[in-house]
């Protein structure tokens, strides 16, 4: 029988990034990012109080990714939590990046000791999923990922795979309700590696 497989997000799953693009915001742009406001749209402010507009989001994004990604830190219990997986299970991070970022990410990865096959996409991560699925023989498979919209495509395109929404940053985690598509809601690495580890004993 194939191994399980395990598909991750990365960022606000293995590494905290919305803490610490707020941080750089603050301290570079004079922006503020409400980290509680559950909206991604409106929750960056500039020094006036208005709300800034999408395309200068993106724009911020993409900069705090080229040059800003060696402020991102470990989620506590992620690497842990990634070895005990990894004994019985093959590892992907599946991240929503551009593909031009590939490298990046591995040795951002690497010097946090997670060293697993990256795949960048973009969009909605239903497609990719399924192709890594078929790709490992269609063997009993999570997902794990801080976005709702991604738990939906996943269902959609991917059914057989479990999905576990997990954000593990606590202030964004308070202000985003379970995922309507996940199996379940885990924000802690310990519990959501037992979750995990069940899922793929129930298949032997
Ligand atoms: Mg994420």
């Amino acid at each position: 029988m194939n191994r399980p497989l395990l598909i991750t997000d990365c960022d606000e799953v293995l590494l905290h990034m919305v803490s610490h693009f707020a941080e750089w915001l603050d301290d570079e742009h004079r922006v503020r990012f409400d980290l509680e406001n559950g909206s991604f749209a409106d929750a960056l402010t500039d020094a006036h109080g208005e709300v800034l507009p999408a395309d200068q989001v993106w724009r911020l994004l993409d900069q705090f990714f080229r040059e800003q990604i060696h402020r991102q830190t470990l989620v506590p219990g992620a690497v842990e939590a990634l070895g005990c997986i990894g004994e019985r299970a093959d590892i992907v991070v599946l991240t929503n990046l551009p593909h031009e970022a590939h490298g990046w990410r591995v040795e951002q990865l690497a010097g946090h000791g997670i060293r697993h096959e990256v795949v960048c996409n973009q969009g909605g991560k239903g497609d990719p999923v399924q192709l890594l699925w078929q790709r490992h023989g269609r063997p009993r498979a999570v997902f794990v990922d801080d976005l709702p919209v991604h738990h939906a495509s996943v269902a959609k395109h991917a059914p057989e795979v479990q999905r576990l929404h997990m954000i593990a940053e606590p202030r964004l985690a308070r202000a985003i309700p379970p995922a309507e598509h996940a199996h379940a809601r885990i924000d802690d690495w310990a519990v959501a590696c037992d979750w995990i580890l069940a899922r793929f004993k129930e298949a032997e």
